[in-house]
């Protein structure tokens, strides 16, 4: 093996993505299916599904919530079935949650961001778990954190409190997957281009009571590179982590963000 072989995943990988219908999990599992690897994605979304199917030939689908385990049991019982294992899971799944003032906030708002955000992190973990213990392949899990799991982020609590537990789990569960040969590391997007960010950028300027357009450009200049990140950008950072050159990063939380400064 040469050293730029050392940069891409071995072809073959059986990976899961979930909520990878669209945005950075359908870059995600775009990516990894241009490498040669089997691809199967959950989403609560059956027709975003479809799109994907259509558009990316070999990736097989399920519709589940990712914040239920009888849904989760499900997407296994699929992944069973249409993969024969698994050798990398990309816990994607992530809402926005609400916008504004903590005590705007309603409870039911906080529950359902940490229940899609977090919990379904340690759903599909532990039912990965197993499998991946069984694969021979370097086995990994990419937890899906964000910038807001790096630094505080006033209005947006529960999203940034869901996101800084996604690093706790990542870091506990690379200690107590390591002796087992199976990584765990997480990402850290900062803003990435494209509608979510459109909504977050419209509900951030309607809370502050500022126009859109001031509200995008502050986000540009918080970061250093003064860019928003590209799904792609995510996507080559999730196909290196699966690669050989990784076989020694675990633990990481790893920022893609144009050094971000504060949020
Ligand atoms: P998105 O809002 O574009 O949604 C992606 C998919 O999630 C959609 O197909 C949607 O149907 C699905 N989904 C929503 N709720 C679901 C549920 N309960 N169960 C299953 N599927 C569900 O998301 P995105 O912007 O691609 O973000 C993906 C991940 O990256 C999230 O964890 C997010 O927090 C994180 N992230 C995003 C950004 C960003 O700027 N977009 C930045 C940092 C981190």
């Amino acid at each position: 093996m040469t050293i730029l072989d050392a940069l891409i995943p071995p072809r073959g990988l059986k990976v899961l993505v979930t909520a990878g219908a669209s945005g950075i999990g359908a870059g995600i599992a775009r990516a990894f299916a241009t490498a040669g690897a089997h691809v199967h994605v959950c989403d609560i979304d059956p027709a975003a599904l479809d799109r994907l199917a259509t558009r990316q030939q070999g990736i097989t689908t399920s519709t589940a919530d990712a914040s239920v385990e009888r849904d989760v049991a499900l997407v296994f019982d699929d992944v069973r079935g249409t993969l024969g294992g698994l050798d990398v899971l990309v816990n994607n799944a992530g809402i926005s949650g609400p916008t504004g003032p903590i005590e705007s906030l309603e409870p039911a708002q906080w529950e359902r961001t940490v229940a899609v955000n977090l919990n379904s992190q340690f759903l599909f973990a532990r039912h990965a778990v197993p499998l991946l213990r069984q694969s021979r392949s370097s086995p990994c899990v990419i937890a899906m954190s964000s910038v807001a799991g790096r630094l505080g982020y006033p209005l947006r609590t529960p999203y940034a409190a869901s996101k800084w537990a996604i690093v706790g789990l990542m870091k506990s569960l690379a200690i107590e997957l390591g002796p087992a040969g199976v990584r765990v590391n997480a990402i850290l997007p900062g803003p990435v281009a494209g509608e979510r960010m459109d909504g977050v950028i419209a509900a951030r300027a309607a809370s502050l009571g500022q126009s859109v357009e001031a509200t995008r450009d502050s986000y540009l200049r918080q970061s250093s590179m003064r860019r928003m990140v590209e799904v792609d950008d995510v996507a080559a950072l999730a196909l290196f982590l699966c690669a050989p050159g990784a076989r020694n990063l675990s633990g990481q939380a790893i920022s893609v963000d144009g050094n971000l400064e504060y949020l």
